[in-house]
């Protein structure tokens, strides 16, 4: 495994990659690796003769007030999981190699538009242009076939998906299930926030998801209600997380839906456990 922290030499190393006729799987991550991670990479591993995996904490899509500075960072243990993963190459570049001049410096942006006006996007502004920004970037440094992204952030991923498809970027965007613990959770980098009550309600999250989709499989159509039952659950399971939105949007432009669910959707939420902001969400099939 070959650990890269320049962006020409990552373009040298590819480029010889792709001469020889050899596809790219590439898995962008801000590193603390888990099993969710790793299952990305496994896809790509079974799909591409190169696995790329990224590490970069980007200081783009964290608000003013978020936890950029204290967000979990192990660069020795990522790089054993990646190898024990049969990663090939992990670009870890820096701040400088990213945003040339610093953030400041960044001039040209690409704007997700309505897409992020819901959910994550209303109560992260900013948050999603600066995904969509990287990931752009990163998708031209490391010019891959196939990108894998995860369920767990479904409104990024349907992002990152419309982003190529309105650029015409030759990239196939692959979004894999959510991984979770026994209980439910969803695995997330930020889990190792929690303390020992916080983690035991965590599970309530999916469990409340769960209720509403079991009300959904019965015939609920109505987007309130659904919403009324993971709030409700929320309130039995998870009494100290404090809900910063539970949503119905439809599941191609995000837009919120109030009444009837007509189309397929996604039911999103997330909380805070004291500062820690978790989300997950699972997807409303009408057919
Ligand atoms: P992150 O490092 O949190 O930015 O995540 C990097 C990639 O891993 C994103 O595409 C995430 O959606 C994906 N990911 C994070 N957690 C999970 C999970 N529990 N299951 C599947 N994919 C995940």
């Amino acid at each position: 495994m070959q650990e890269i922290t320049r962006v020409e030499q990552l373009k040298q190393v590819l480029d010889e990659v792709r001469c020889s006729g050899r596809s790219i799987g590439f898995v962008p991550t801000m590193g603390y690796l888990h099993q969710g991670h790793l299952a990305l990479v496994g896809a790509a591993r079974e799909e591409s003769d190169l696995v790329v995996l990224s590490i970069y904490v980007n200081p783009a899509q964290f608000g003013a007030d978020e936890d950029l500075d204290r967000y979990p960072r192990d660069q020795a243990r990522d790089l054993r999981m990646a190898e024990a993963a049969s990663v090939d190459i992990v670009f870890a570049p820096t701040d400088e190699e990213m945003y040339p001049g610093g953030l400041k410096n960044q001039c040209v942006w690409v704007d997700p538009g309505t897409l992020a006006e819901s959910l994550c996007g209303a109560s992260r502004p900013g948050h999603f242009r600066g995904v969509a920004t990287v990931v752009a970037k990163l998708f031209s440094m490391v010019a891959p076939q196939r990108a894998y992204f995860g369920q767990k952030d479904a409104q990024q991923a349907i992002i990152v998906s419309r982003m190529v498809r309105d650029l015409g970027m030759p990239i196939e965007v692959r979004t894999l299930p959510t991984v979770r613990e026994p209980d439910g959770l969803a695995l997330s980098s930020r889990n190792v926030y929690l303390c020992d009550e916080e983690r035991g309600q965590a599970a309530g999250l999916k469990a409340s998801l769960d209720r509403a989709l079991a009300a959904f499989r019965d015939g609920e159509r109505d987007a309130r209600s659904l919403k009324g039952t993971v709030l409700a659950h929320l309130l039995e399971t998870a009494p100290v997380a404090g809900v910063d939105y539970v949503d119905v949007v439809d599941l191609e432009t995000l837009t919120p839906i109030d009444g009837q669910i007509e189309g397929d959707a996604l039911l999103a939420l997330a909380v805070y456990f004291g500062q820690t902001r978790l989300i997950d969400n699972v997807v409303l099939r009408t057919v």
